[in-house]
């Protein structure tokens, strides 16, 4: 491993390993024979769920093969860890593919989804992804439902800052993984934050593109109309690597937006008209919607927000009063529509067509009642009981219809901010990462720290959680940055700035392996 950009323990990130795979310094061999020793050495974090060294070492011999035929992509070699939200072909990768579920426990997904085989190195001997190569695939809460990956059928993630903290969730595991170095980056899923705040909680950055950005086709669904996967990693400029191979139409998902692939790397580097090199954000209007700033705040979040927003304006930004009024109103309203869709969702697991089947039904009313009852967890037992409640008749229109008409406005309310700002700007999370267990037997608690990053999730558009600085115990804050529908490019060239000039998102935890 001489020769490589930064020592082991300086854990490079996309960008770095892109540059020194293409200079030859290391094959993409050296990287997963390093990336699974890590893995194996940090096994106690909870990361990862599962790991096939032989198929792995199998992929980055074909990544090498690639870059010697001259057929290599910027990602091509580079290690890749998957949240288990997204199935992974058994037969090519020996990955099981759980959604954190003890439903699914053992599942052999017959394909790849979407995701997982433009980032990956697809057909043998084909050049149709992106060519990083897997090293496994990473924890998360049940069915993506959670904010501390506590509800995983296979245990808790630590939090690589401090271990006897969440990681924050449900994209636990990725946030960790990334956070500790042992990949230097990983894919996740959010439909109400679970990219954006396990981000925050680790001091990684994450994005949540607009919804329709990525294909959802094999992503084990949780809510349909939110779910949405995108890239975490250490920086804006990884982040935007990745983003390029993931997103793009896919006729497989009726919901993919149909739009020519973007590079947002390119987006991502465009200078803005009339900056300059000291103040590239010249003339970028960030809009704080006062109900992201509520009295009671975490003063050490609060305080760390206000440094990046400084940081910010001194790179040519302004900052513009805007408001959300309806942001205390999302978590009903998500918490109403996300179980509703959980529900029809979740029904297909019957203990027939997929996963865990009892060995005690006596007819089929029990299979179904048993499979389902032994198959689910708590969390996710309570939002199926909570989305058929909404969804039934002589509630449907007092809490489900109610509930749409709400999102719409809180949709609208975000209109109403872009006429007078570029980027909306926030906390991602009212605290740092909560201690393991803090929560225990009340689930409101963490369905109210979901207030910053559910509107934008009702509303559909692109958010961000860039490192902002760390708060009590050290523990790291991130900023929120939302944008309007497809203005990834916008946050990661706002992001990247400031990434430029800071390091706070290259800080790394005191014990990392
Ligand atoms: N914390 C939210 C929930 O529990 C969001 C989860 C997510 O984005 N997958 O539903």
């Amino acid at each position: 491993m001489s020769g490589l950009h930064a020592d082991l323990s300086g854990q490079p990130g996309v960008a770095a390993l892109s540059a020194d795979l293409a200079a030859g310094r290391v094959s993409a061999m050296e990287l997963a024979q390093d990336a699974l020793a890590r893995a194996r050495a940090a096994s106690s974090l909870g990361a990862f769920l599962a790991i096939d060294e032989a198929h792995t070492l199998a992929e980055a011999r074909a990544a090498d093969e690639r870059r010697q035929r001259g057929q290599a992509g910027p990602l091509t070699g580079i290690p890749l860890g998957h949240k288990d939200i997204f199935v992974t072909d058994h037969a090519r990768s020996g990955l099981l593919s759980t959604a954190g579920s003890s439903m699914l426990a053992g599942y052999r997904s017959p394909f790849d989804a979407t995701v997982v085989a433009r980032l990956g190195i697809g057909e043998p001997g084909g050049v149709t992804g992106a060519g990083m190569v897997t090293i496994g695939k990473l924890n998360c809460d049940e069915f993506a439902m959670g904010s501390s990956n506590e509800n995983s059928a296979f245990g808790p993630v630590l939090n690589p800052w401090d271990r006897s903290r969440v990681p924050g969730g449900s994209s636990g595991g990725s946030a960790a993984a990334v956070a500790a170095g042992l990949l230097p980056a990983a894919t996740g899923t959010d439909t109400g934050g679970s990219i954006r705040q396990p981000a925050s909680f680790c001091g990684i950055t994450g994005i949540k593109p607009t919804y329709g950005v990525c294909s959802r086709w094999g992503m084990v669904a949780f809510a349909s109309s939110l779910d949405q996967a995108g890239p975490m990693a250490r920086s804006a400029e990884d982040c935007a690597m990745l983003l390029s191979a993931m997103g793009g139409f896919d006729p497989r998902d009726a919901t993919s937006v149909e739009r020519p692939a973007q590079d947002y790397v390119a987006e991502m580097r465009a200078p803005r008209a009339g900056a300059s090199t000291s103040r590239p954000l010249q003339g970028l209007r960030i809009g704080l919607p006062r109900e992201f700033f509520p009295a009671g705040l975490a003063s050490d979040v609060a305080q760390a927000v206000r440094a990046a927003l400084s940081a910010l304006e001194t790179l040519g930004a302004t900052l513009v009063d805007v408001s959300l009024p309806r942001t205390e109103l999302s978590i009903p309203v998500y918490y109403i529509i996300a179980p509703a869709e959980a529900s029809s969702n979740l029904s297909r697991f019957d203990g027939v067509r997929y996963g865990h089947r009892t060995a005690a039904a006596t007819d089929l009313n029990s299979l179904y009642r048993k499979s389902r009852a032994e198959g689910f967890g708590a969390e996710v037992k309570r939002r199926i009981m909570i989305g058929t409640y909404v969804l039934s008749h002589g509630y449907y229109d007092a809490y489900y219809v109610q509930a749409q008409k709400l999102r719409r406005m809180i949709a609208d309310d975000f209109q109403a901010c872009f006429r007078e700002c570029d980027v909306i700007a926030g906390p991602v999370a009212p605290t740092v990462a909560w201690k393991l267990g803090e929560q225990a037997g009340d689930p409101n608690a963490a369905y109210l720290a979901d207030i910053f990053t559910l509107p934008g999730s009702l509303a559909g558009l692109p958010g961000m959680s860039v490192p902002a600085g760390f708060g009590a115990h050290g523990m790291p804050v991130g900023l929120q940055l939302i944008g309007n529908y497809f203005a990834e490019g916008r946050l990661l060239h706002t992001a990247h700035a400031l990434q430029q000039t800071t390091d706070v998102h290259l800080r790394r935890p005191p014990a990392a392996p």
